[in-house]
């Protein structure tokens, strides 16, 4: 959940983190997920209810949540949240010096009504993977996108999409029987996008579980401890988890069928935990361990 005070929390945690550039990127991005963890608050009151069966029918591979019944984001909010959330990424690249005047300039001229279509939004409320994708088309100039469209909006577009995301996983955690064998999918149940992080976390019943991640809707959602993400490998020998030697909290789980190195953290506790700073913390790890086997 994008919620202030874990991501307060969890920054402030990681304030002297060993590595400089995982620094750099949660001081740059870390006010911008403040921000949006704000807009979410100011919008949850209003979230819309919907029916936790279309959680469990996506848990079964059928499809997600939002396809079947996508949230209907007002426009103008999101046009507002898109344009508060990037001031606040211009205001935090300017401050850390990661973006030149010109490129500060640039983006501050955007115009986020364009952009923003009726098409657009309602894309976004269905399938906002989809939306960010159609986005990468149509914004001028093209190199934009990458450092400042991409972020905002669908920073904007999480909050907006979260209080449902997070209702609707907090609904199919517990009523779950996990001695019937089902196979999880390793895309979201709620809006389809990409898993982004695993974590293995306590549970009071189930003793150590693994959830996946979700930084398009905001949604968790159990998964197999022993199963690759990317591919779906069951097979134990083929599957082993990469970490620093002094950081046995951030690994990779390295898949020998796929290659994959999917990003998991272990055994933190669920006060310091968020998600969203989780996957800046992970880039550390993620870059060393491309670099050795390039
Ligand atoms: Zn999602
Ligand atoms: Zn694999």
């Amino acid at each position: 959940m994008l919620s202030k005070n874990a991501l307060v929390r969890a920054l402030t945690g990681y304030a002297d983190f060993k590595d400089e550039a995982v620094r750099a990127r949660l001081n740059a991005f870390g006010p911008v997920l403040i921000k949006a963890a704000e807009i979410r608050k100011n919008l949850a009151d209003d979230a819309e209810e919907k029916d936790p069966e279309l959680m469990v029918r996506a848990m079964r591979g059928e499809e997600p949540v939002l396809r079947v019944s996508p949230v209907t984001i007002d426009r103008g909010a999101l046009i507002e949240s898109a344009r508060t959330l990037g001031e606040a990424l211009i205001a935090s690249f300017k401050a850390n010096g990661h973006v030149t005047d010109e490129e500060a300039a640039q983006a501050a001229a955007l115009d986020w009504d364009a952009l923003l279509t009726a098409e657009a939004v309602a894309t976004a409320g269905r399938d906002p993977s989809a939306f960010l994708a159609d986005l990468e088309g149509v914004v001028v100039p093209a190199e934009l996108f990458d450092w400042f469209v991409l972020p905002v909006a669908s920073l904007a577009v999480r909050a907006q999409l979260d209080p449902v995301a997070c209702d609707l996983s907090d609904s199919y955690a517990p009523n779950r029987n996990t001695t019937v064998h089902e196979t999880r999918p390793n895309t979201c149940p709620v809006c389809g996008g990409p898993a982004v992080l695993a974590a293995v976390v306590s549970t009071t019943n189930q003793g150590n579980a693994k959830k996946l991640f979700c930084s398009c809707c905001g949604a968790s959602w159990p998964y197999e401890r022993m199963r690759c993400v990317s591919c779906g490998e069951m097979a134990v020998s083929d599957l082993h988890y990469e970490h620093d030697q002094a950081d046995e909290d951030h690994r990779l789980h390295v898949c020998n069928a796929c290659k994959d190195a999917f990003p998991t953290v272990f055994a933190v506790s669920d006060e310091a935990f968020s998600p969203d700073v989780e996957v800046i913390v992970m880039t550390g790890l993620e870059e060393a361990y491309a670099n050795q086997s390039a």
